[in-house]
């Protein structure tokens, strides 16, 4: 099939420090992509410029054929809304909101009624196996139950790629570990793409192919598991 998501030959800099030198890579769809190596070797400046968060100085990123730099900033935002999901390692729910509310927000935001949002939103927490939060505020749940609640508003609207950038790396390795298999469980079932950044070998074989950064680009690419 053709690649969703393709960087090629990406570079990237700030100031003196050459974050990305020439970085390629390609995210098929529905695939789990994770992307390791060392602090400081890249990954998560390819994961902003694969997302259109950040512009590469040079190279190209495309998603479904089209280049993202042609795109207008109302295009680009519409692709982070729309086909794009993100998860982060912290604060990324809406604290005044209970988890059922943050994570139907994507979805009444799209236009989608609030009974019909709700349902779907508390079905997609009881997957992820925190129903019971639904009525909590994010700073009532534990960190494990706060990075699901995470996962699930990024799933909700069934995005084509979710970005998670450390998704569990505020948590234990066994709460880590069983966030990263829901998540991927979670994502299969909706036909998502996941590209994950993490340093975490454990949390890493939870994906489908793994590529290595070192020095701003990728060393290798594994053979899909
Ligand atoms: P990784 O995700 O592999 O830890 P990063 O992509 O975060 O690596 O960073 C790559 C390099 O770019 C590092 O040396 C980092 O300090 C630098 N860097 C990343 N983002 C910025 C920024 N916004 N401003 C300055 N330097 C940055
Ligand atoms: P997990 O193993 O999912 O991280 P815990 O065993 O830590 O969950 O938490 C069990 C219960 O304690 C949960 O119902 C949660 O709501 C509550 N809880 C955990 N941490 C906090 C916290 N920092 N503030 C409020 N409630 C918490």
């Amino acid at each position: 099939s053709q690649p969703l998501l393709v960087a090629d030959g990406v570079s990237k800099s700030f100031g003196a420090t050459h974050a990305l030198n020439g970085a390629s890579l390609q995210v098929f769809p529905g695939e789990v992509l994770a992307l390791t190596g060392p602090s400081g070797s890249g990954k998560s400046t390819l994961l902003h410029c694969l997302s259109g968060i950040l512009a590469p100085d040079s190279g190209r990123v495309s998603y479904e054929g089209r280049d993202l730099t042609t795109l207008t900033d109302r295009e680009r935002s519409a692709l982070r809304r729309g086909a794009f999901g993100f998860v982060f390692q912290f604060g990324q729910l809406v604290p005044e909101l209970t988890c059922l509310e943050n994570v139907a927000l994507p979805l009444r935001l799209a236009g989608v009624r609030r009974t019909r949002a709700e349902r779907s939103a508390a079905d997609l927490l009881t997957r992820l196996e925190v129903g019971e939060v639904a009525g909590k505020r994010p700073g009532q749940t534990s960190g494990g139950q706060g990075q699901r609640v995470a996962v699930a508003r990024a799933l909700i609207t069934s995005p084509r790629v979710i970005f998670a950038d450390e998704p569990t790396g505020a948590l234990d390795s066994r709460n880590g570990e069983q966030v990263m298999r829901l998540l991927v469980a979670a994502a299969k079932e909706r036909s998502s793409a996941v590209v994950l950044v993490t340093h975490e070998a454990r949390i890493a074989s939870c994906a489908d192919r793994e590529v290595a950064f070192r020095d701003g680009a990728a060393v290798f690419a594994e053979a899909a598991r």
